[in-house]
């Protein structure tokens, strides 16, 4: 077993690099484990052209790779693993990976949510090429073109009526033919003239893998079984998000959809346990949010840590 770190950080997207950035330069030597999904979710981006600092734009997979090179730079150590446990009731924190046990004073954890996926091959293969599941991150690709909406939810309404200020039309799919979005979302949605329904109906395949961009999409029919081809240029996905908390159940306090209860900045319900992040955001979801949240967790675990318990600042 490893001594005991200062600060221990699960996850490698915004949030956590950019708590690694701060915790390295409050000379705090943090650890990251990046996870299996390094990087988050904006490696599944292409261009990223609402990141301050970046008038042109900036690739996803390259803004994380400046971030994690930044973070290492100012002495983070980066390591790849799959956090199998934690403990965080025992002081210092125990975290359990497939590459060894870390002990920790403090955890920020940054473990992001995960959009839900209709789970088609073409889906995964045009994600950030027309597949996208974040409208306000991607909508104004889509001025003056065709796009689709799937999802019966919130989210979906939401989403549908905010790309209707770029897209020129928007069809929502959804497999059943009630909505489960609030009367309130449902009546914006239906009020307005660019969004069409495609109730009852299930996403078959997204084309054209072949070209690398979406030209159409192929739906099901639930009632007749009849496919119908529709020309899009975009298909949101906006079926759910998981916030990835599996490892912290019963242990920190969750809302009821599993995400991280966070106050006073980046606490959680245990002292010296940090979130940031999406993990605790279900309402913003952005990289800036995210990186912004990471920033406070990192300053909230070197506030902690200047006043360490005594036993703690010892081991
Ligand atoms: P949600 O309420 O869980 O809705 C997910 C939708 O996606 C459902 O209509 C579901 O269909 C559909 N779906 C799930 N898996 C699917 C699959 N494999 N294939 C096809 N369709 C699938 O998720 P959400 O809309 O993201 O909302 C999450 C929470 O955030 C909710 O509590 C919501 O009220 C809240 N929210 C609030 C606002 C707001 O108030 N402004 C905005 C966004 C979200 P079924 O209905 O058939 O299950």
């Amino acid at each position: 077993m490893s001594s005991t770190r200062n600060v221990i950080i699960i996850g490698s997207g915004p949030a956590g690099l950019t708590a690694a950035v701060y915790a390295g330069r409050a000379n705090l030597q943090p650890l990251m484990i990046e996870g299996v999904e390094a990087g988050g979710q904006l490696m599944l981006t292409t261009e990223v052209e609402n990141f301050p600092g970046f008038r042109n734009g900036i690739l996803g997979p390259d803004l994380m790779g400046e971030m994690r090179a930044q973070a290492e730079k100012f002495g983070s150590e980066i390591i790849q693993g799959n956090v199998t446990s934690v403990d965080l009731c025992s002081q210092p924190i125990v975290v359990k990976t497939s590459e060894g046990e870390f002990r920790a004073r403090t955890l920020i954890i940054a473990t992001g949510a995960s959009a839900r996926m209709l789970g088609l091959p073409s889906e995964r293969t045009l994600m950030g090429h027309g597949v996208s599941t974040c409208a306000t991150c991607d909508g104004y690709f889509f001025r003056g073109r065709e796009i689709a909406v799937v999802g019966g939810g919130d989210s979906a309404m939401e989403e549908a009526v905010f790309l209707t200020r770029f897209a020129s039309k928007v069809t929502l799919v959804h497999r059943r033919d009630t909505l489960r979005a609030s009367k309130i979302m449902q009546d914006k949605a239906r009020a307005n003239p660019k969004i069409v329904w495609m109730l009852d109906h299930e996403v078959e395949e997204i084309k054209d893998t072949g070209k690398n961009e979406v030209t159409s999409m192929v739906l099901r029919s639930n009632k007749t079984k009849e496919q119908t081809e529709i020309p899009v240029h975009g298909v949101f996905v906006a079926i759910g998000h998981t916030p990835n908390t599996s490892l912290f159940r019963g242990q920190l306090e969750l809302d009821q959809n599993g995400y991280i209860i966070t106050h006073d900045g980046a606490k959680t319900s245990i002292d010296g346990v940090f979130a940031c992040g999406d993990v605790q955001d279900h309402i913003y979801r952005q990289a800036i949010t995210a990186a912004g949240s990471g920033c406070m967790a990192a300053i909230d675990a070197e506030h902690y840590l200047d006043h360490v318990p005594e036993h703690l600042a010892s081991v």
